[in-house]
């Protein structure tokens, strides 16, 4: 039986996301994403009108086939948690049911189970603030788009995963070493983020038997790396400084998403998969 994976923050096919999906299309899985609301109208329409078709080929020279497109707002748990401005908004009045529990009903709806859970997706409006001049929304708005999306889609996904299923997050290591200039709450998001991971290990692992792990993957410069003006100077630093000295390539990532998800990752939870060159084990720059 061919394994389903929901990618919840695919919006081109330039993000963590998008090579994920692709690693597990490669490994045989059926693939579902969720795409925010407001970006949905470009993705679909590009994918539809072949724009992706270069960045979908498999290794087998075949194409990734999505096989459906979900509209997602996963700052959003229920429809009564939209406020009226959003629900009137030209550019979510277009969709329907794109909270986290409404997504989570129409993939029961349209496939019954599904057997991997991936969350790709941030947001921080404040991140290029320092953390010292964080407002308190710019501080819980990172935390809500970035660390509880991730409880809130676990939340809503676990009862209709498979045993046997895996789940799997993004991380950054700003969560744990001084990252000047990723600000705006998101080094405290990502610190949440990987916390989360090994509590949600145990409780989803004792309840539902699925496996939960995060992967603290280096820069890419990918859509929303770019509102951070040090991503270049990130993937530098990372070039000269790591043991590997090579750019990353988010292929590199998709992979290790594609070994967490699958059986020869059997016991392997509540664990941070660093996929970054071997930055992390540096202790100075050289
Ligand atoms: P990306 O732009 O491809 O992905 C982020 C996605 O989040 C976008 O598709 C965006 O539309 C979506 N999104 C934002 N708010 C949302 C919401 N409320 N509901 C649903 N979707 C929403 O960029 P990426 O860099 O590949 O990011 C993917 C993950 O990788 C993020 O968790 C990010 O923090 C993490 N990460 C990125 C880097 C990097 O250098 N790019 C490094 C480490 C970790």
């Amino acid at each position: 039986r061919g394994k389903k994976a929901f990618i919840a923050g695919v919006a081109d096919d330039n993000g963590y996301g998008w090579a994920i999906a692709k690693s597990l299309a490669a490994a045989g899985a059926e693939i579902l994403v969720g795409t925010w609301v407001p970006a949905l109208n470009i993705f679909e329409t590009s994918l539809r009108r072949g724009k992706f078709d270069e960045s979908r080929v498999l290794p087998d020279g075949s194409l990734m086939e999505i096989t459906k497109v979900y509209p997602l707002d996963a700052v959003y748990d229920t429809p009564e948690d939209v406020p009226e401005d959003v629900k009137t908004n030209k550019r979510y009045a277009g969709s329907s049911k794109w909270t986290v529990k409404e997504v989570a009903e129409s993939v029961k709806e349209d496939f019954g189970s599904i057997d991997i859970l991936v969350h790709s997706l941030a947001n921080g409006p404040e991140v290029s603030k320092p953390l010292l001049e964080t407002s308190r929304y710019g501080y819980l708005a990172a935390i809500s788009a970035s660390s509880y999306s991730y409880v809130s889609l676990l939340q809503h996904f676990a009862p209709i995963m498979n045993r046997g299923g895996a789940s799997i997050s993004l991380t950054y290591i700003a969560s744990e070493r001084i990252i000047p200039g990723y600000g705006g709450g998101m080094s405290s998001a990502k610190a949440a983020l990987e916390s989360d991971t090994q509590v949600l290990a145990f409780e989803a692992g004792r309840k539902h038997g699925i496996r939960v792990n995060t992967i603290s993957a280096g820069p890419l410069r990918s859509r929303a790396a770019k509102a951070i003006d040090f991503i270049d100077m990130m993937i530098d630093y990372s070039s000269e400084n790591a043991p590997l000295q090579k750019e990353l390539s988010a292929e590199e990532v998709g992979n290790a998403a594609a070994f967490l998800a699958s059986p020869l990752a059997s016991a392997i939870t509540g664990a941070v998969l660093y996929v970054d060159n071997g930055l992390n084990a540096m202790g100075v720059g050289v």
